[in-house]
């Protein structure tokens, strides 16, 4: 049965473009819609939970800062990849979970998401791609993403 909603997951880094290839590649031959997601780590959670105080920049906390660049370079990303301006969504949270949510917010039956095939104390802490599986409702890609050297 060909999928109808892909959502990408990509976080920004340089090997967004591999995760988002592969889920245009899957939409277009399903002739499935295709929407994007990015979530910004809350600072608390991305620096482990440090003493942290809201700090100002200008008149933006820096998380909205954050916000800001994040949606900005995924519109940039959705326009190379075709996708519509309405079908990008930023987020702000734990990853996994906002993924999952948005997945079924907006009825998509296939997520993909890069996965880097860790072992050994990388696998302890987990990954992302991981992470999403746990209670999602359908179907996960996991790109296996090349590091560039
Ligand atoms: P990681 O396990 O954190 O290295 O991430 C692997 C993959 O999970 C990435 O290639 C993305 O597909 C997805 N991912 C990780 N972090 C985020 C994020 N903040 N927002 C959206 N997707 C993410």
């Amino acid at each position: 049965m060909p999928y109808k909603h892909v959502l990408a997951a990509v976080d920004l880094s340089d090997e967004a473009a591999q995760v988002l290839e592969k889920a245009r590649a899957i939409a277009d031959s399903h002739g499935a819609k295709l929407s994007l997601i990015t979530v910004v780590k809350p600072f608390i959670q991305a620096y482990g939970g440090l003493d942290m105080v809201p700090l100002t920049k200008g008149s933006d906390s820096f998380e909205e800062d954050a916000f800001k660049r994040a949606s900005q370079q995924l519109w940039d990303k959705a326009i190379i990849y075709r996708v519509d301006h309405a079908d990008v969504h930023v987020k702000v949270g734990n990853p996994a979970r906002e993924i999952r949510d948005a997945a079924s917010g907006l009825e998509a039956d296939l997520i993909v998401v890069g996965t880097h095939g860790r072992h050994g104390l990388g696998l302890l802490l987990g990954s992302t791609a991981n992470a999403v599986l746990h209670g999602v409702g359908c179907d996960v890609l996991a790109v296996r993403v090349r590091v560039s050297e």
